[in-house]
């Protein structure tokens, strides 16, 4: 078999600090996994500079103009991470094999793409980086992207656990990606949908190399709020289940009512004022619900997403 064509493609917002040293890493991994014969010599690293502010692009077209092997491109404004990632994996899928996406520093072991290569040598399309520990974070990360992972998954949002966006893809994987036209993007949730056969790699996640995260409380509070609306309509289906129980309570509210009414308790208008009170606020919730399924619906379709995906016909034997 011909030796795959990995590259590597690598977001960078203001990584000035970083780049210069987890250039070399990703570097000296391409050369190792080259001479070890798993992936080919026209294997390469992608940078996508996502607009900095700083020196990234300049440290980047530097890096590409002393060595072959490294690439870059920019976009023209800074657009997020999820985009960045995006853009770069398009950029490569066409002039590669095989992807490995990661972050540009250096908490991803490296490592973990040996496990990954022989993974896609093994036929598998897409293979997910998970992180077997958090140690390095402090509790409050660690509370809240797992709450985060739960919660997404309770949505109905088929994640995987604790993986974040290192992962390897396929060329082919890429190329039935690349149907997926929504505007809202968020990654580790969509991929999943792409199937074929897939698999996780376990890697200890480390910290920062230099430089700040670039993910305070306030992004990542926006990431799981655009992850969960552009995956899950449950939220929708949650005002219809409000609405059940409210009406449910409405009615013993009227009953109550009506009872307290009856046995002269109450003042006049009373028993009528809550009656109408109670059954407004149940028929409203419910038809927000009926409205809103129908949204989520509307807001599915928009996405244009593919029904399905062939991963296999009997009558293609090129393999
Ligand atoms: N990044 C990007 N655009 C942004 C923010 C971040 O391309 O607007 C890149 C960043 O350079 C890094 C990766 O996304 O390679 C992850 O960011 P960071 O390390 O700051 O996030 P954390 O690891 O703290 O979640
Ligand atoms: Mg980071």
């Amino acid at each position: 078999m011909k030796k795959p064509v990995l590259y590597i493609v690598i977001p960078c917002y203001n990584e000035q600090e970083v780049l210069p040293i987890t250039s070399g890493m990703f570097l000296q991994k391409l050369r190792d996994l080259a001479a070890a014969g798993k992936v080919s010599e026209e294997s390469r690293v992608l940078f996508v500079n996502d607009g900095s502010k700083d020196d990234t692009w300049r440290i980047i077209r530097q890096l590409a103009e002393q060595d072959e092997h490294f690439l870059g491109v920019s976009l023209s404004r800074n657009r997020g991470h999820q985009n960045a990632l995006l853009g770069g994996l398009m950029a490569a899928k066409e002039r590669c094999d095989v992807t490995i996406s990661i972050d540009c520093d250096g908490q991803d072991d490296i490592n973990a793409m040996d496990e990954m290569i022989d993974a896609y040598l093994d036929g598998c399309e897409i293979v997910y980086g998970v992180r077997s520990r958090r140690d390095t974070d402090t509790f409050f990360k660690r509370f809240t992207a797992e709450g985060f992972y739960h919660l997404m998954n309770w949505l109905g949002a088929q994640i995987v656990f604790n993986h974040a966006d290192y992962r390897l893809m396929s060329s082919r994987a890429l190329n039935e990606f690349a149907n997926f036209k929504e505007v809202n993007i968020f990654l580790r949730g969509m991929v999943p949908m792409v199937g074929f056969k897939s698999t996780s790699v376990y890697y200890e996640r480390a910290e920062r190399i230099a430089g700040e995260s670039h993910y305070p409380l306030k992004k990542m509070l926006a990431l799981a709020f655009d992850g969960i609306t552009s995956l899950s309509v449950k939220p929708i289906r949650l005002i219809t289940g409000l609405g059940v129980v409210v009406s449910v309570l409405s009615f013993i509210g009227v009953l109550w009512a009506l009872i307290a009414a009856l046995a002269g308790h109450t003042v006049a208008g009373w028993a009528s004022t809550v009656c109408m009170v109670c059954f407004m606020g149940g028929v409203q919730l419910l038809c927000l619900g009926v409205i809103g399924e129908y949204i989520g619906k509307i807001y599915m379709e928009t996405k244009h997403r593919p029904r399905y995906i062939l991963s296999e016909k009997t009558w293609d034997k090129d393999e």
